[in-house]
């Protein structure tokens, strides 16, 4: 385990799906981890189609390289009943062609690997991606693997939306202010490179979705100009939401700049 850092924090990962229906046991993992690092652990999330590491890897790095950062582990939370990994099988099983960015992204490390538990193989597929990414770092990676029995039940309203820092983890705050279902509500979550998420921008327009909000934390304008650009260039609406970023967030946004 990683070394208390100065400020007294240990930061801890989260790279899951963007699925609504595992955040709850996402939130309550993160209480059991609460109790494990202590009452000063930083919570980071990045999350998109399958948790799929390898699209957020140049994100995910500039966090862990970050000056000043202390990432004692990154939780691999995967899950039963992706919609992601199913777009994986038809593509392989059925050449189901989803679009050359999720072929490359996405379904392209699924070639050699055994389907017959699609979701399973993706849980193991992610940990080894982000054991090679955090090798010769104190950094543990753990599984989280989220069966059907832990998720909640998938609601009739949808909603997506973009987040562009890994360490706002306040989805009901956004969900509130939208007037969303949060049950309902995909996140994509990365660290300011929108781009990160031209694949899943794909997946979002086969699963029927019309518009992502693109949440606004700081005043980068260029960077959110860019987001909604490029929902819009995945054929659908991009909406933008300003959010003011609470102050504990605020200390790592700053860190993890640099
Ligand atoms: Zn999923």
């Amino acid at each position: 385990m990683a070394e208390v850092g100065i400020d007294g924090s240990v930061e801890v990962g989260i790279a899951g799906c963007m699925d609504p229906r595992t955040f709850e046991a996402r939130r309550k993992r993160m209480e059991q981890l609460r109790k494990i690092y202590g009452k000063n652990v930083v919570f980071f999330a990045f999350s998109n189609g399958g948790g799929n590491v390898k699209g957020f890897r140049r994100s995910l790095m500039q966090v862990i390289d970050a000056k000043e950062a202390n990432v004692a582990a990154i939780y691999a939370m995967q899950h039963e009943d992706c919609a992601a990994m199913k777009i994986v099988k038809e593509a392989i099983d059925n050449r189901k062609n989803p679009g050359k960015e999720v072929m490359d992204t996405l379904v392209s490390q699924f070639y050699e690997a055994d389907l017959s538990d699609v979701d399973k193989t993706n849980s193991r597929k992610q940990i080894e991606e982000l054991q090679t990414l955090t090798r010769g770092r104190s950094i543990d990676v753990e599984a989280a693997y989220i069966s059907k029995a832990d998720m909640t039940e998938r609601v009739h309203e949808h909603s997506a939306v973009m987040i562009l820092d890994p360490f706002y983890i306040d989805y009901s705050g956004i969900a509130d202010k939208l007037k969303v279902d949060l049950g309902g509500m995909y996140v994509l979550q990365t660290f300011r490179n929108p781009e990160d998420f031209i694949p899943d921008l794909g997946i979002l327009r086969s699963l029927d979705f019309k518009k992502v909000t693109v949440v606004e934390l700081d005043g980068n304008k260029e960077m959110y100009d860019k987001a909604a650009k490029l929902v819009e260039n995945a054929g659908m609406k991009a909406e933008s939401m300003r959010m003011e970023l609470p102050q504990k967030t605020q200390n790592h946004h700053k860190k993890s700049r640099i």
